[in-house]
């Protein structure tokens, strides 16, 4: 049998001529693995061209020039410290290459020509080349390359090493049929996908956009396709039809004493229509914090067990699990049972029980609720609530309790809709954009440090009038002791102002200690609360109406929008004091003043997103799509609709991948490593 053609790109660099175990281990920390596909995913952060060849007269300081020169003398250093100087001319006049470290008396005798490399500087009047990158006799032009690839590199690992393993790369790679439309390569006139890798990763000249935009539309296409591939096998998967006679509904909402916005009955329209029909339902449910996504889902589970089965709703954290927990069971006519880490011994085992047998129809917990000791008789719902550091794999993995569970996923951040169409594009979105009546804007403004006296004047008088007050403080895992250091200054100095009404919340403290002081600001004997981001998926206290943020620029735009959401929750009028440094950057500056001007978690987002890149969304710092090597959002984010759309044509009129160009695609995709697509695909 033929070896599979992209067996080499999959195998370990070290198979590489010149590549051993050492140089392997410092490109896989470049290139983010040790394949040798890897390598070649490892694109130039920018080029040398070596192309400019002026004489030496009219070589420019600072400009980086190749010159055809004769040696005309060697003038060895006079101690330790000098370096070496090589005399040359081209009949034009004299300049110096100056070497610290030499052993070159060979290569370049008097009277040698050569073709020498590197940036032109003035050094006490004379023209000198300080290390020129290149030294080639005259008559071997072509071991000087013209155009220099500059690779992001690490200590120990040089260009000619890269740049000799990537030719043997390129050369690993196998003629691939075209997986792009012809009609959209003529047009947007790009090379194929080899010819662009060999541009970028070997050029013969500076490479044009062209090369990158092609390389970025692959990827791009492979993620839009696989998550269409698995889409559409989702959605294919028979289900159940789910429906009710609205009895448990009908109780639920009289308990609720308020209508739906109709945000609210939109979304709820939508979940039913999924939840009817007879496939799986995956639909994410954006809203902002405090839209009201609660009583939808609680309408949705209840549906889940009007039609008999069982509803489960996961949180991230206990402290939440709870939280829903007491709301569910406030509102619910069907009890609902609460399995967290914290339920042990014999409660724990008659709630699994229960579960198994159907006897709990209705569950909130931590993600303990899918562990794999944990069996349902007939779990027909699974809401996840602000999972959105989950990937669609684990996602998948999370319906899994049952090949027919409808899953419902509920995220408060806003996320950008050049996210959704790659990191949740197998889902379906239902958006609240509307607020439950009777609330109020929060009022927020931009402080600066310096003004620290005259804000703590105005949050002693909101004190006085018996408001309550959050204070977050900054937390990031690379400054983290500091940053906690500066949350319990904070907390010293403003308990030593208010008293004993100030508490501190952070995430290192001893669970116990923290739970009962977000227990006690939740019932109000605490005042003003000092937190780091423990607050921001958690705690729901309606009465708080400050929030002051500590060296807000240090937080991310949808970040900030987040936790301004904890206050403005009951009718009265709510604060949010953004504080930052005296000197902020221009950028930072407009980030804040937008928060300040709007109030659109969904405008929020997508500024965000095109400010910062994605990576804050998910929590991490790195910026860019995750997941992305080739494609980059903000750059490519036209590249990324249009994948979208070919993606949907594609499958449309070949659902199987069986054309010629399906075939071709089945190709991207394996380059790519889409792995459950290619299984889904394989499964028929
Ligand atoms: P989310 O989960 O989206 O953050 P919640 O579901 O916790 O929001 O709702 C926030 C608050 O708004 C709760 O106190 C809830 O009772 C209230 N609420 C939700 N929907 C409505 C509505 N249609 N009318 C009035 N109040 C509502
Ligand atoms: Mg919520």
């Amino acid at each position: 049998m033929d070896q599979d053609p992209l067996t080499p790109l999959f195998s370990p660099l070290t198979t590489l001529r010149g590549v051993g175990p050492t140089v392997g281990a410092l490109i896989a920390k470049v290139a983010g693995g040790e394949r040798v596909i890897d390598l070649l995913f490892h694109l130039p952060e920018s080029y040398v061209d070596r192309r400019q060849r002026p004489t030496i007269a009219e070589a420019r300081p600072g400009q980086i020039v190749t010159l055809a020169v004769e040696v005309v003398r060697l003038e060895p250093p006079a101690n330790e410290r000098q370096p070496w100087r090589v005399v040359v001319t081209d009949g034009t006049g004299f300049a110096e290459l100056v070497f610290f470290k030499f052993n070159r008396e060979r290569q370049m005798p008097q009277g040698a020509k050569l073709l020498v490399s590197g940036k032109i500087e003035l050094f006490g009047g004379r023209r000198t080349m300080p290390h020129p990158e290149h030294v080639v006799p005259a008559d071997r032009p072509q071991l000087l390359p013209l155009v220099e690839p500059v690779w992001k590199l690490t200590g120990g690992l040089w260009p000619r090493q890269v740049a000799s393993a990537i030719v043997q790369a390129l050369a690993r790679l196998p003629s691939f049929p075209e997986w792009h439309d012809a009609a959209l390569l003529r047009r947007e006139k790009w090379p194929g996908f080899a010819d662009a890798l060999r541009a970028l990763q070997a050029p013969s000249a500076v490479p044009g956009g062209a090369n990158r935009c092609r390389l970025a539309y692959d990827e791009l296409l492979a993620d839009q396709v696989a998550l269409a591939v698995v889409r559409g096998r989702l959605r294919a998967r028979p289900g159940r039809g789910l429906s009710g006679d609205d009895s448990l509904r009908a109780k639920a909402l009289s308990r609720f004493g308020y209508t739906l916005t109709g945000s609210q009955t939109q979304a709820l329209a939508e979940i039913d229509a999924d939840l009817a029909a007879d496939r799986r339902m995956l639909r994410l449910l954006q809203g902002d914090v405090g839209s009201g996504k609660t009583m939808v889902a609680l309408l949705a589970m209840l549906r889940a067990v009007e039609a008999g089965g069982q509803a489960a709703m996961m949180a991230p954290t206990e402290v939440l699990a709870k939280q829903h927990h007491r709301t569910l069971s406030r509102l619910s006519p069907e009890p609902v049972a609460i399995l967290t880490g914290g339920v042990k011994g014999r409660a724990r085992a008659q709630l699994l029980r229960g579960l198994k047998d159907g006897a709990v129809r209705m569950v909130v917990g931590t993600h303990a609720l899918f562990q794999e000791s944990v069996e349902y008789r007939d779990l027909a719902l699974a809401v996840i609530d602000e999972q959105h550091r989950f990937g669609v794999d684990q996602r998948l993995l999370l319906g899994g309790k049952g090949e027919l569970t409808d899953v419902l996923v509920m995220t408060a951040t806003p996320i950008p809709r050049t996210l959704l169409l790659t990191q949740w594009g197998e889902m379906d979105v239902s958006r609240l954009t509307e607020k439950p009546p009777g609330r109020q804007p929060v009022r927020t403004s931009l402080h600066s440090l310096g003004t620290l006296p005259d804000l703590l004047d105005a949050v002693a008088r909101k004190l006085d009038e018996g408001a309550q007050v959050y204070w977050v403080c900054p937390l990031v895992a690379e400054s983290e002791a500091l940053d906690l250091a500066a949350a319990e200054e904070r907390f010293a100095t403003l308990r030593e102002l208010f008293g004993e009404v100030v508490g501190l919340a952070h995430g290192r403290q001893d669970a116990v200690v923290r739970d009962a002081t977000l227990a006690a600001f939740a019932a109000g004997g605490c005042r003003l609360l000092v937190a780091t981001t423990v607050v921001e998926v958690g705690v729901d206290v309606p009465q708080a109406t400050v929030m002051v943020i500590e060296h807000a620029e240090r937080f991310g735009l949808a970040q900030l929008h987040q936790l301004r959401g904890r206050v403005g929750r009951g009718a009265a009028a709510s604060f949010c004091l953004l504080l930052h440094e005296e000197w902020v950057n221009d950028a930072a500056r407009r980030r804040l003043s937008l928060l300040r001007d709007t109030d659109d978690g969904f405008l929020i987002a997508d500024e965000d997103f095109r400010l910062r890149g994605g990576g804050d969304i998910l929590g991490t710092k790195q910026s860019g799509l995750p997941g992305f090597r080739l494609a980059d959002p903000i750059e490519h984010e036209g590249l990324l609709h249009m994948a979208n759309r070919d993606a949907a044509v594609l499958l449309g009129n070949d659902p199987k991948l069986a054309s010629e160009r399906g075939r071709a695609v089945r190709v991207l995709l394996r380059l790519f490593e889409k792995a459950a697509a290619m299984r889904t695909l394989a499964a028929g």
